[in-house]
């Protein structure tokens, strides 16, 4: 089938060449012009896993190709794929200009019939919105079907999660636009079923309340973390004996430094506007933000305890992607460390396998920043180590090395990759998330 993608950023770039790799004829779009360019010359502008080999295969193929050109990419295909950003606007509320946008090119451009697809994140109504948008500007026998079709994909597992997807969410009110929408998903479905359909918004609804049942595991469990430190309990024993019950599980229950990203801070404060204009208070969702704010906070206060005045003080920071296998340092952890650490007069000295360009691009040169060429490299003089973010690459380190290279064995962890016994009997302060704080 033919497909148009608008927005090729981490969500749209990813479902154009998934489903070009499936076998539709995909063109993705995008109103900046310097990106367009990069892609046309093969050159991916984020960092994901496993994407440039279904990229270039499919660039080559022909069957992913790449335009600015709006009236071309609405002329292609029928299906009409929007996954342009949904930043959060001063008051948190999603903004919603740049879907909107797209909604109002295509019915400038459109002809015959359109299945338009929401992928981009948008509050319950948005679908409804974009098809008064559409209905807005009518061309001569143009009409339109407009489908909820939320995207769940990771950063970092993006290409794995958009091939083998949990659910497929589809919110559509006619039958024609769910055939549709099934046989563009057709290939992902061949082991079993992913499809679920449901009304518009209600799919709508199920991308905020994912999203937000996951930040709120996260907010639980550094909660717990925080009583657990305060109680000398130690939160990696109270998360498998709470993970061992069926009813919770094990997943998404890791104590650590915050969530971050471009979805879970962002897609919380739209949920807590959404009920705000409802006049409906949601003191859940809002203590789930209140609780990761002070989280994100954490670092910084423990390397206070252990180091008195920061000022002039140099700080190691291992990590700076909000997770690992991604270069994205949206609402990061390790920005509200780096930031607290500059205001207290501290120098860092950062190392990340993929995000220090993004950091540089972000801070740019400032005296009290060296981003170092490896791990090791980022220790020399420290006074401290503080980890922000769990690369495979931290989790078994030369911890002769790095005593050889920092001013004194101390490492404050927000992801609790060490054992504390072991860095105690290596002659470490080890200081991690609710765990007791050692003294080698
Ligand atoms: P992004 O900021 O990385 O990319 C958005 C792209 O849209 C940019 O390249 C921008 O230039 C382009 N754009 C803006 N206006 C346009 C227009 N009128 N026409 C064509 N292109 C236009 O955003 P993203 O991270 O890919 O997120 C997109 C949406 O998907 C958001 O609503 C987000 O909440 C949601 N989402 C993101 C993720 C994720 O992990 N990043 C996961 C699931 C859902």
């Amino acid at each position: 089938m033919r497909l148009t993608v608008f927005g090729t950023g981490y969500v749209g770039l990813i479902t154009g060449a998934c489903l070009a790799d499936v076998g539709h004829r995909v063109i993705c779009v995008d109103v900046d012009a310097a990106k367009i360019a990069r892609l046309r010359k093969g050159d991916i502008p984020i960092y994901e896993p496993g994407l440039a080999a279904i990229f270039e295969r499919n660039v080559a193929a022909g069957t992913l190709e790449f335009t600015t050109d709006a009236a071309a990419a609405v002329a292609h295909a029928p299906v009409q794929m929007i996954a342009v950003g949904t930043p959060p606007d001063e008051s948190g509320a999603a903004d919603l200009q740049y879907v909107l946008a797209v909604a109002g090119t295509i019915a400038t451009h459109a002809k015959g019939h359109k299945v338009v697809v929401v992928k981009s994140t948008v509050p319950v109504g948005t679908s409804d919105r974009v098809a008064e948008r559409l209905a807005a500007q009518p061309s001569a026998g143009f009409t339109v079907d407009v489908v909820s079709n939320p995207e769940f994909l990771k950063e970092g597992s993006a290409v794995g999660d958009f091939l083998k997807p949990d659910r497929i969410i589809v919110g559509a009110a006619s039958e024609r636009a769910r055939a549709v929408m099934h046989e563009i998903y057709e290939p992902f479905n061949r082991n079993h079923d992913r499809m679920l359909y449901m009304d518009v918004r209600s799919a709508e609804l199920t991308k905020y309340a994912a999203n937000a049942m996951l930040a709120t595991k996260i907010s639980f469990i550094n909660e717990m973390a925080n009583l657990a430190e305060r109680l000398g309990a130690d939160i990696e024993q109270v998360r498998r004996g709470i993970g061992a019950d069926q009813r919770i599980g094990y997943h998404f229950i890791y104590p650590g430094a915050g969530y971050g990203g471009s979805c879970f801070p962002k897609d919380v404060q739209a949920l807590l506007r959404t009920g705000a204009e409802l006049n409906y208070p949601t003191p859940l969702i809002a203590a789930v933000e209140t609780v990761n704010n002070r989280q994100k906070h954490t670092l910084f206060e423990k390397l206070q305890a252990e180091l008195g005045d920061l000022a002039g003080k140099t700080i190691a920071v291992w990590g700076l992607a909000f997770k690992p296998n991604t270069d994205d340092v949206r609402e990061a952890p390790s920005r509200a460390l780096l930031e607290a650490l500059w205001q207290a007069g501290a120098k860092v000295r950062a190392y990340d396998p993929v995000a220090a360009h993004e950091i540089a691009r972000i801070y740019g040169d400032r005296p009290d920043l060296v981003l170092a060429p490896d791990k090791y490299a980022a220790l020399e003089g420290a006074d401290a180590l503080a980890i922000c973010t769990e690369w495979q690459q931290f989790r078994a380190p030369d911890f002769d090395e790095m005593a050889g290279r920092l001013k004194s064995r101390i490492v404050v962890d927000g992801r609790n990759l060490y054992v504390p016994d072991r860095m105690r009997d290596l002659g470490w302060t080890y200081v991690s998330v609710g765990r007791p704080r050692v003294v080698g």
